[in-house]
């Protein structure tokens, strides 16, 4: 297989696009189609100031790495949330250490500013000993997590004067999660899934710009880059229901080259033509900002989030 610009090697081959590249080419390749998506869907401008969500892994080293390259003024958040998991896969350091460890070296070797939350030290557990104090999630502390991470990277974004908040989001994480919201119809999720979800009071504007991206370019990505990242995944994800719609997805892409994109792309083209409700609704706007944590929230009183972490401190008491 030859790449199609010089002829050379290639190193990468996306049979969806019919398109195969050497390393140099893709390495290209792929920041100039993230720009062009950042223009399509209106992200930001090189005048913002843009907070990537940093986990340690492939999709959001690499989002990182591209936006900078790019001369976006990006920073990172990492946000540990005490995840141990097996230690013989994270070098007896635990996940969340280990994930930390390689989102530090990132930002250090490219001199770059990582802002950091511990969710143990600022609220006295680690995300799974919250999950089980408050019993939400049965057996897996997925919705707690979510909970928090939307909470702590708001509240960043709107302490630290960030206009955008950017995560990792690939194609296959999208499009599982698209699968989900289509089996049951949720017309409000499918309203609000996309690649920019706008600013409204109180809230980020939140963007995904890799998520028209297949892991496996990711992954392509990372590597031929030389970025350090964590391999494995959180041990939470291994069994969920997003895990196992990859996996479906996974085999129609296997039989049908491009299935995964065309899947999610059309979704889009049907969400922007008002199938699912207008745009402007995607966030509602009977929000009223939390009393405690001045966050928006739909619930009266406090928000989710103040109401998760009043319930530990009664049960910490008690
Ligand atoms: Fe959090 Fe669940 Fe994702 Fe792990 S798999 S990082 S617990 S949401
Ligand atoms: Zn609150």
């Amino acid at each position: 297989m030859k790449c199609r610009k010089c002829g050379g090697k290639a190193a990468v081959n996306m049979r969806q696009h019919k398109l195969a590249l050497c390393k140099e080419h893709y390495l290209e390749w792929l920041p100039e189609q993230v720009e062009r998506f950042i223009r399509k869907y209106q992200m930001f401008t090189r005048d913002e100031k843009v907070l990537v969500a940093v986990s340690g892994g492939k999709d959001s080293l690499a989002l990182w790495d591209i936006l900078t390259r790019l001369n976006y003024r990006a920073d990172g958040l990492y946000i540990g949330l005490g995840i141990v998991g097996d230690p013989a896969l994270f070098r007896a350091s635990g996940y969340s250490a280990e994930s930390h460890r390689l989102a530090q070296k990132f930002a250090d070797e490219h001199g770059l500013t990582l802002h950091v939350v511990d969710v143990e030290q600022a609220y006295g557990y680690p995300i799974p000993v919250l999950a089980e104090m408050t019993n939400r999630g049965k057996g897996r502390p997925c919705s707690v997590c979510g909970l928090v991470k939307r909470h702590e990277m708001n509240r960043i974004a709107r302490d630290l004067g960030y206009a955008v908040l950017a995560t990792g989001h690939n194609l296959d994480d999208e499009a599982a999660v698209l699968l989900s919201n289509t089996l049951t119809w949720s017309r409000d999720y499918l309203l609000r899934q996309g690649p920019l979800l706008r600013e409204s009071p109180g809230l980020a504007r939140k963007v995904k710009p890799l998520c028209r991206f297949y892991e496996r370019e990711m992954t392509a990505y990372a590597l031929l880059r030389g970025i350090e990242y964590i391999y494995e995944e959180c041990p939470y994800a291994v069994g969920s229901t997003t895990t196992y719609n990859k996996e479906l997805l996974n085999r129609l892409e296997g039989q049908r080259p491009g299935a995964k994109l065309h899947f999610y792309l059309r979704f889009l083209q049907a969400r922007q033509e008002g199938l699912f409700g207008k745009m402007d609704e995607e966030r509602h706007t009977e929000l009223q900002p939390c009393p405690q944590c001045g966050q928006p929230t739909s619930a009266p009183g406090l928000c989710a989030f103040c109401r998760l972490t009043a319930r530990t401190k009664t049960i910490a008491i008690s």
